[in-house]
């Protein structure tokens, strides 16, 4: 692997002061507002506008993604190939559209985001059961993608001469987990830099992609340079990567996923976000109320359904046994409100689909010389958004289990579900050894106030997102790009929200680096 410098957000106060301030005023505007001022157990508030109705109103609001999304739909290899076509012929309009009104076009696309957040909200609500305030943050971090990346495609410009390489049709594979933000990224970045795109969006979120792509055309990007597709088949989108006219391709999955896709094509630049089983280390010269509370929105944020969460808090000496550092988090777990994402009361929504194989195992089996600390159980509920189609629960509350040894299954897997493992180190050392064990390494986080054990985990730690004093999720567009090492990226350096993730597209060796 090639290695990337991996980005530091070191001072929480910077970040409080800067991040922190945006998002806010992101907040107040939009849909969200009137949200927030009324309670949802009144639908007939005035004033309320989306989040007081009935869940069958909402699923009526959301009827243009089901549009879009069968209208996306690609039956056969013969679509296909006048998709790709399409696209290879739009990108020259696109480009001689000059990047002064491409720049416009992203900005508006921004705005629209804006203006459409309760519906994503919505909409994200109901397909992947994403919770109110992580979904706004994650419409917030779409926005800043457009304005960010409209920005940057001036500097593609001005690399005139033999440095950029212009690219003309790039395949965008995003994630359900993220099904606004991921999408955003990629399909923005390559649109900066002035190639068209087939964005497919994982078929579990594809009317939050719809919306996403319809912002885009309501802002002015032409329908060919921005495809929407839905596959009747797997087999397409394999047949789409592995056409030599597609210049690049920008997944969000699993490693084994963009490992297939590596294997179709060896020369087709991938730039993927991989998988993640992510650590924070609490030492004890750690602030336990900030740790406790970092953990557990790392752990539990959407579910612990994020490449970023962390599923292991490994503590540090005397961490290990202080009773106070234990009932906080403890307490802050068992206290989390599990429910449905149509209530301001849920702070954990239920996971995308009722859990099997290996998310079933790590929330029900436990290896030798563990133990629950919390067991997680199944909710049963009569909400829709509750279930699966078959009835199946799909509402867990959080788990946590102890006695996690080094080399064990929990230490090294990644399950993608509400569990966090606890494992405990004599020395920080020891603490970064294990961390450094697992073949990835997308985010990690240390809570320490010791500026020595921060230089030490600095030197050492192995992960593309390092964070101190505060969770381990929820990257910040240009002030933190978003990208892992190790088995957790492949065409690594290049992270979403960063300069090169654009840069990269043209094959611009000299981009600059972000301020
Ligand atoms: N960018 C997100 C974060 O920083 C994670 C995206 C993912 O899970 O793929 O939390």
């Amino acid at each position: 692997y090639s290695v990337p410098k991996p980005s530091r957000l070191q001072d929480r106060r910077e970040y409080d002061a800067a991040g922190a301030d945006a998002r806010v005023e992101q907040r107040t505007a939009g849909g969200l507002e009137a949200f927030e001022n009324t309670p949802d157990t009144d639908p007939d508030l005035p004033g309320n506008r989306v989040w007081g109705r009935s869940i069958a109103d909402r699923m009526v609001a959301s009827d243009l993604g089901k549009t879009l999304v069968a209208e996306a739909r690609v039956e056969d290899e013969a679509a296909l190939q006048q998709v790709i076509e399409r696209g290879i012929e739009a990108s020259a309009s696109w480009q001689a559209l000059g990047v002064d009104e491409r720049t416009r076009i992203l900005h508006r696309a921004g705005e629209g985001l804006e203006a459409r957040r309760a519906e994503l909200l919505e909409v994200m609500g109901s397909e992947c059961g994403k919770t109110l305030d992580q979904g706004d943050t994650e419409v917030s971090e779409a926005i800043d993608f457009a304005h960010y990346y409209a920005g940057l495609g001036q500097e593609v410009e001005k690399a005139d001469g033999a440095t950029f390489v212009q690219q003309k049709l790039i395949a965008v594979i995003p994630p359900w987990n993220f099904p606004t933000a991921i999408p955003a990224g990629g399909v923005l970045s390559s649109l900066a830099a002035g190639s068209a795109v087939v964005f497919k969006p994982a078929s579990a979120s594809a009317r939050t992609g719809a919306i996403v792509a319809d912002v885009l055309w309501e802002a002015g990007v032409p329908r060919d340079v921005l495809q929407f597709v839905q596959f009747a088949d797997r087999s397409l989108g394999s047949k789409l990567v592995a056409d030599e006219r597609v210049d690049r391709l920008i997944l969000t999955g699993s490693y084994e996923t963009a490992e297939q896709f590596r294997k179709l094509r060896q020369d087709l630049p991938i730039l993927a976000e991989t998988s993640g089983k992510n650590a924070i280390i609490v030492t004890p010269n750690a602030d336990f109320d900030l740790a406790a509370r970092d953990v557990v929105q790392s752990a539990f944020g959407h579910a612990g359904q994020k490449c970023s969460a962390a599923s292991l808090v490994v503590l540090v000496g005397s961490v290990a046994k202080s009773k106070r550092f234990r009932s906080q988090l403890l307490d802050a777990i068992e206290s989390l409100h599990v429910g449905t994402p149509d209530s301001l009361e849920s702070q954990m929504g239920p996971v995308i689909k009722a859990p099997d194989g290996k998310l079933l195992r790590g929330l029900t089996k436990l290896e030798p010389g563990q133990s629950w600390v919390i067991e997680p159980k199944p909710i049963e509920s009569d909400h829709p958004l509750s279930r699966d189609a078959d009835g199946t629960t799909k509402l867990w509350s959080p788990g946590v289990r102890q006695g996690v040894q080094r080399g064990s299954e929990y230490h090294l897997t990644e399950y993608f579900g509400p569990i966090l493992g606890i494992m405990t180190a004599s020395t920080l050392d020891e603490a970064i050894d294990i961390v450094n064990d697992i073949e990835y390494g997308l985010t990690s986080g240390l809570h320490s106030l010791d500026r020595d054990e921060l230089e030490v985990w600095l030197d050492r730690i192995e992960g593309g997102n390092l964070y101190v004093n505060r969770g381990i999720t929820g990257a910040i567009v240009r002030r933190q790009p978003f990208g892992g090492w190790k088995k957790s990226a492949i065409g690594a350096g290049t992270k979403a929200g960063g300069p090169n993730y654009l840069h990269g597209l043209g094959d611009w060796t000299d981009a600059p680096v972000a301020s």
